[in-house]
């Protein structure tokens, strides 16, 4: 029994998890599989230092610089250094390792290789979650639910808060981690539009090692395939002259769909459920940056279950502070307004 079960420890989950177990509530964060890296390109803005400033501490690659390239490799670059705060390009696997520490420092219960499939119900309301473990089904009980397992969340859908994504909400993107010689300058992130809808990027990631990956709207992807359009982009000629070299070894390369069109903003709460990050639409329509909107819904939803538990009175309307805070709204008319942009930006 706990006061809060999160489903999901990726950088919503575990945001959440840290905030209430450092409130002394007691709180499980259940895990598929701690070993999985989540596909990605792994850039994060240097607004992350807000809510991790240990982050700082570590070696990894500092951004300075976005280069963005348009269909035809017109270039425009936008560089920051001694503006403000520098970007990091992270390994999503140490990072996530990394935040999943942070919060089982701050107090919360982690319990890996657990994969949520339902929710376990009294009298029609929803008392925690069962999830599938080599060893059987088992039970958490939890006053208030919080769903943070991504975009292909099981319940998410279950809990009938949303519907699943129409393929016309969802990217499919491929992204992988290269090791070579290469000429890319290292603070520096490159994002090229495509002819079609859709983008490619190389992040660097250590003097030798980058990121490279591309993206297509799912509506194109009856027509194309996602392994031959990341093919096509890493052989092209003007993205070859960053790593001209041949013999470019593949450490890693995975595929997965982003959900593409903003925040469900009807689905974010009901009278003990919260939904988070990617599980509720918080990535950037157009640049897919989701690490860091995620992290800002993982922390606002603790502080409103915080405050919920607090009050004794957990019910839809203490919930819906979550949706309510300025911060939230913020984000979904950031988003609202770049999605309505996406047709006239990909048109150009
Ligand atoms: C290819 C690609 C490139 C991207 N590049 C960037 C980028 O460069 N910068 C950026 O900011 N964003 C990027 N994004 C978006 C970013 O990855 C997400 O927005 C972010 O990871 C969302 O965090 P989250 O915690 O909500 O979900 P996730 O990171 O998806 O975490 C969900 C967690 O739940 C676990 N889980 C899943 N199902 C279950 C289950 N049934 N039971 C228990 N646990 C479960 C998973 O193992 C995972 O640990 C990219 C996305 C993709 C697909």
């Amino acid at each position: 029994m706990f006061d809060v079960v999160v489903s999901g420890a990726g950088p919503s989950g575990s945001k959440c998890a840290e905030i209430i177990a450092k409130s002394g509530y007691k709180v499980a964060l259940i895990e598929r599989d701690t070993n999985w890296r989540k596909p990605c390109g792994g850039t994060v803005s240097s607004r992350i230092f807000k809510y991790y400033p240990q982050l700082h501490k570590i070696n990894y690659q500092r951004v300075y610089e976005i280069s963005m390239y348009s269909a035809d490799y017109h270039n425009f670059k936008y560089n920051w250094k001694g503006i403000r705060d520098y970007g990091i390009n992270v390994d999503r696997l140490e990072f996530d390792n990394f935040i999943r520490k942070v919060a089982l420092d701050a107090g919360a219960e982690l319990f890996d290789k657990n994969i949520s499939f339902d929710f376990l119900t009294k009298d029609n309301h929803n008392i925690g979650i069962k999830t599938k473990t080599s060893t059987g089904v088992k039970e958490y009980l939890g006053k208030i639910i919080i769903i943070a397992d991504g975009m292909s969340s099981k319940l998410a859908n279950k809990s009938g808060l949303r519907e699943k994504w129409k393929i016309s909400e969802l990217y499919l993107v491929k992204s992988a981690i290269m090791e070579g010689k290469n000429l890319l300058d290292k603070e520096t992130i490159s994002i090229f539009f495509r002819p079609y809808k859709g983008y490619g990027w190389i992040f660097p990631l250590s003097e030798t090692k980058f990121n490279i990956g591309t993206g297509i709207s799912k509506q194109n992807f009856q027509k194309c395939n996602i392994n031959a359009i990341f093919n096509e982009f890493i052989n092209e000629p003007y993205i070859k002259e960053f790593f001209p070299n041949s013999n470019y070894k593949e450490l890693w390369n995975a595929a997965y769909p982003v959900p593409s069109s903003g925040v469900k903003v009807n689905s974010l709460c009901n009278e003990n459920i919260m939904i988070i990050g990617d599980a509720a639409g918080f990535v950037s329509p157009i640049s897919g940056e989701g690490i860091h909107p995620s992290i800002v819904s993982g922390q606002i939803a603790a502080e409103t279950a915080i405050k919920a538990l607090n009050e004794e009175t957990i019910s839809k309307q203490t919930l819906k502070r979550y949706k309510l805070h300025p911060n939230i709204k913020k984000i979904i008319m950031n988003f609202k307004l770049k999605n309505s942009l996406i047709d006239f930006f990909f048109d150009l």
